[in-house]
């Protein structure tokens, strides 16, 4: 079991840490800074810095089979570290507040369109999410709406909520393809203050203005139900 401390401090770059295992599979640690693949938001990039100077470049983190684990997947051709080293390990820290403020900024979407969530991706500076509505969506009314939520700085924010609350307000659930993981006897809710609020587990900024100028860059229709809005910085 690694300590997540990205579940805790989205802006933790680096942290000292143990090698608690290192195989084909990848390299595992008793606590991590390095965010899992996830929820629509991809792994974290970056190196584990070994005692004697040499990093170790990430090329990807993933969840492993079992529940709990996280693996640190080492490009190609490196020797791994073996079990009980120190490390230091540090992600790619530009690339990942990018993916933070793209993923917040699709919560703001969602806050947005009234529909439910079928399907999303947080890139590297652009993002989009599949909405269910048969309705046409204005690709300008978006963009300025999304905007104005930007630049109305709010507060994010994580709130923990328990099953039995959570299954009382099945509205809180957009995602229609992803259930959040019920059974651990509470859910983590991001709280948008009086924007959004859903379950979630990803990684964010604590101010929308933080996310920076966005715009709509397509709405594409994928189907008799499908709507999926594009978006990208604008810098
Ligand atoms: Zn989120």
């Amino acid at each position: 079991m690694t300590e997540e401390i990205f579940r805790e401090d989205h802006y933790a770059r680096r942290c000292d840490a143990v090698v608690t295992a290192a195989d084909e599979r990848g390299v595992q640690l008793d606590r991590t800074v390095f965010y899992p693949t996830g929820g629509g938001q991809p792994g974290d990039i970056g190196a584990l810095v070994l005692g004697d100077g040499r990093r170790l470049a990430i090329a990807d983190t993933r969840k492993g089979a079992v529940p709990g684990e996280i693996l640190h997947i080492a490009e190609a051709g490196q020797a791994l570290p073996r079990p009980g080293e120190r490390v230091s390990a540090e992600i790619e820290w530009e690339r990942r507040y990018r993916l933070m403020r793209m993923h917040t900024c699709l919560h703001l979407l969602c806050a947005v369109v009234p529909a439910g969530v079928t399907g999303g991706q947080v890139g590297d500076g652009k993002g989009r999410l599949d909405f269910d509505t048969p309705n046409v969506l204005d690709k300008d009314m978006i963009g300025a709406r999304l905007n104005e939520l930007i630049h109305g700085n709010h507060a994010v924010g994580v709130r923990w909520i328990s099953d039995e609350e959570l299954a009382a307000k099945p509205e809180l659930v957009r995602t229609m393809s992803v259930k959040p993981p019920m059974g651990l006897g509470r859910v983590r809710l991001l709280e948008i203050e009086g924007v959004d609020l859903q379950p979630c587990g990803g990684t964010h900024v604590l101010r929308t203005g933080e996310i920076g100028g966005v715009a709509v860059t397509k709405v594409e229709s994928k189907g008799k139900r499908n709507r999926r809005v594009s978006l990208a910085f604008v810098e």
